[in-house]
């Protein structure tokens, strides 16, 4: 569905720069962690030191990688960016810390995805800014100290819990993004139709925002698509009337909901009487990673109260009965 396409294109990737906030004013929502994280930033700017290693994790979409471009801004920092399964062996790490200055930012994306002998070399490049490797072979090889300038790692993951816990210990700043409200997703409406040039009504930009899943990327992938709809049928400016027009025929439904959520609570109620019911059978039903459904598609639909979690597996709420006009029956 439209929402599960994590990778951008190069042509979206371009126009994605140009509508991320550069700083932590402009950056919309989040507004505890912003509070939070404003304060380690000058507390780290007056003693002149590295912010600490912060870790972000929530589900994608939601502004990690745009957070850790701001926080290096208002370090006024360089930042290295990079993702957990390009850094393929030591070396590969070692490559990207050697060009790392005092203070600098390295942001590594799905760090819960580095493999095991690269994730023990950052242990001692976090905590003492150094790294041991060991060059040469056999009887040649010897280890070798490397000293590092004191970095800032931000590390991004979907899931807090699938970092090991050696790793998450080595961070000292560790916050969950959250789904953004409709005003805030609203807002970001407005300011990413500002840079496009497209004229949107209020009333077209809270539609948008109410059915994108509470996730800016997606807010800002539907109006790329209903800025096409707006084009094609000669509209000076984006309405209400438009939104529901192009997000239903894009087959996401009142609630926000794609067809992979609606297949997760229709399988859910047809096939196990609305759960309780765990997440691999659930998955392996309808075709999906488990990953997939646990890091993008079940906080979703927890944090509007469709699904709720049991010690004995997922089970669908009436609320996700009455919204899908499913009568709900009773159980013992
Ligand atoms: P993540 O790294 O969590 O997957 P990104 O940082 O790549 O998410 O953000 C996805 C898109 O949403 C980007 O185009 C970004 O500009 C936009 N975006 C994310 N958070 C915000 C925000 N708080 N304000 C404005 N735009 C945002």
């Amino acid at each position: 569905g439209i929402l599960d396409q994590t990778s951008l294109s190069s042509d979206e990737e371009q126009v994605d720069r140009n509508l991320r906030p550069n700083t932590l004013k402009q950056y919309i929502g989040q507004a505890e962690l912003k509070e939070r994280l404003q304060v380690y930033i000058q507390a780290a700017k007056q003693r002149e030191e590295a912010l600490d290693h912060t870790l972000l994790y929530g589900p994608p979409g939601l502004g990690k990688t745009t957070l850790a471009l701001v926080i290096a801004t208002e370090l006024g920092v360089n930042i290295k960016t990079t993702t957990g399964p390009v850094i393929e062996k030591q070396g590969d790490l070692l490559a990207v810390l050697n060009e790392l200055q005092p203070g600098d930012v390295l942001f590594i994306d799905e760090i819960h995805r580095l493999p095991k002998t690269v994730e023990e070399m950052l242990y001692s490049a976090m905590e003492d800014f150094y790294v041991d490797i060991i060059v040469g072979e056999g009887d040649n090889s010897r280890p070798v100290h490397f000293p590092l300038p004191p970095f800032t790692l931000i590390g991004a993951t979907t899931r807090g819990g699938m970092l090991s816990q050696p790793l998450r210990d080595r961070f000292g700043i560790v916050e969950h993004m959250n789904y953004y409200n409709q005003q805030e997703l609203s807002d970001i409406v407005l300011r990413s139709a500002n840079v496009f040039e497209i004229e949107i009504e209020p009333s077209g930009a809270l539609e948008l925002a109410r059915r994108s899943h509470g996730t800016p990327r997606i807010a800002n992938r539907l109006l790329r698509r209903v800025r096409d709809f707006a084009m094609v049928k000669k509209y000076a400016a984006i309405d209400l009337q438009l939104v529901d027009f192009a997000l239903n025929l894009l087959k996401i439904d009142r609630s926000g909901l794609d067809q992979v959520d609606l297949k997760i609570l229709t399988t859910m109620i047809e096939n196990y009487d609305g759960g309780p019911v765990g997440i691999k059978t659930l998955a392996a039903n309808i075709g999906e990673e488990v990953d997939t459904i646990e890091s993008m598609y079940e906080p979703y639909l927890l944090q509007i109260g469709f699904v709720k979690r049991t010690p004995r597996g997922r089970t669908v709420t009436i609320k996700a009965y009455d919204h899908l006009q499913i009568p709900y029956e009773r159980k013992e």
